[in-house]
């Protein structure tokens, strides 16, 4: 396996001391509150194992969570595990299903992290190729690709790294083809509070058909600007999510304890995720008007806190050379999108994460303005 684009590019973003608008994190703080609550709990004695599960308070703020945004409930006994990022939550949902010769549909560009996983455990990736500028889903492309082997669907709304969402339509579609060929769905939700425009998330949780087959990932790093923390959490239906966390007790056990109390307690006031949204959305529209004078196209972001730019105008070199020479050279570090993409032809366009302070995103712009 190729070491991932996010360890290559931050790298190269610190030996070239180069503003890192590449690895998708943010330059800012998380809340005090939320830093002050670790520290109370790790001060309360909760230092030892967690319950292999997760924090009961915090899988019953999971629960709630939910209900309150999906009208779903998911029972905090049997059907959620807190895991260590949504990454180790994927990694475990593969591992608890796919053996050898089954067959996973996923949508490229997709997430680094969903190929390989599925070939560790000798399934095979079928992957479906999303169009610029759109990327929308094409399902009678999707439904002519399942075949007898073909064990699951991932999908990954809002769509990293292309802003795309996924519509009711598309949703309901997928239901459609998961209910008649009996597929099992990931559902990747890692920025299922990032959504712009007075657009609506529709959570797999939202369709009780596509639930009742589907582990939905989630991930509290982009939520509650910590992706260092990576604590995240899956939820499915009991008799997956045993299969789950058959798995999960012997690939991780449990994981952060004291994280895990400041969440349940954090998680509880909707406050503290409800304005992601226009907080994220101000970031988009700051940084855009700044590139508006800029040689790059601007492709559309829906959601998450990274923006597509094609650099037909500007370059006829492949991403992954433009990306390196913009990193070494012009010292501003993005992600080159071939590596999201099965076929590793060379694509006009690269991510910026602009999920950072507005001086960084002055000062990145200053320098893509130039090109
Ligand atoms: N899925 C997607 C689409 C992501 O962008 C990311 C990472 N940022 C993850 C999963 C992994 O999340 P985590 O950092 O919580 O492991
Ligand atoms: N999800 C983050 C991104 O897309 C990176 C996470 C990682 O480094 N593995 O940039």
């Amino acid at each position: 396996m190729e070491t991932s684009i996010f360890t290559v590019m931050s790298q190269m973003a610190l030996e070239y001391k180069a503003i890192n608008l590449s690895q998708g994190f943010p330059n800012f703080k998380s809340d005090p509150v939320l830093v002050d609550l670790v520290t109370k709990a790790m001060n309360e004695g909760y230092n030892q194992y967690a319950p292999m599960a997760g924090d009961m308070g915090l899988r019953e703020a999971i629960a709630s969570k939910i209900e309150r945004t999906a009208s779903k409930r998911y029972n905090p006994n049997t059907e959620i595990t807190v895991t260590a990022g949504a990454t180790q939550a994927i990694f475990t949902a593969i591992a608890a299903t796919i053996k050898k010769g089954d067959e996973v549909i996923l949508f490229t560009p997709a997430y680094d992290c969903y190929q390989p996983t599925i070939e560790l455990f000798g399934g095979v990736a079928v992957p479906i190729q999303l169009q610029a500028p759109n990327y929308a889903p094409n399902w009678d492309e999707v439904a002519e690709r399942i075949t007898l082997s073909t064990k699951m669907i991932i999908i990954n709304s809002p769509h990293n790294p292309s802003g795309m969402l996924f519509s009711e339509s598309d949703m309901l579609q997928l239901e459609n083809l998961v209910d008649k060929h009996n597929l099992l769905v990931i559902s990747d939700e890692v920025y299922e509070h990032i959504i712009f425009d007075g657009a609506q998330h529709q959570s797999a949780a939202m369709f009780p058909k596509l639930a009742s087959k589907t582990f939905i990932t989630a991930s509290f790093g982009k939520t509650f600007h910590n992706t260092g923390w990576k604590v995240g959490y899956c939820v499915a239906p009991e008799p997956l999510m045993k299969a789950f966390q058959n798995v999960h007790q012997f690939n991780v056990f449990s994981v952060n304890h004291p994280v895990q109390k400041a969440l349940a307690t954090y998680l509880q006031n909707p406050e503290n995720y409800l304005g992601l949204s226009r907080f994220y959305q101000e970031k988009r529209d700051f940084f855009l008007d700044l590139l508006k004078k800029s040689r790059f196209s601007i492709l559309p972001s829906q959601g998450t806190y990274f923006q597509l730019l094609d650099f037909s105008a500007i370059s006829s070199e492949g991403d992954i050379a433009f990306a390196e020479r913009l990193t070494k050279t012009l010292k501003v570090a993005t992600i080159p999108t071939s590596v999201f993409n099965a076929n590793k032809e060379d694509f006009k366009q690269i991510r910026v994460c602009f999920a950072k302070t507005n001086e960084t995103l002055e000062e990145a712009a200053a320098i893509l303005n130039k090109l």
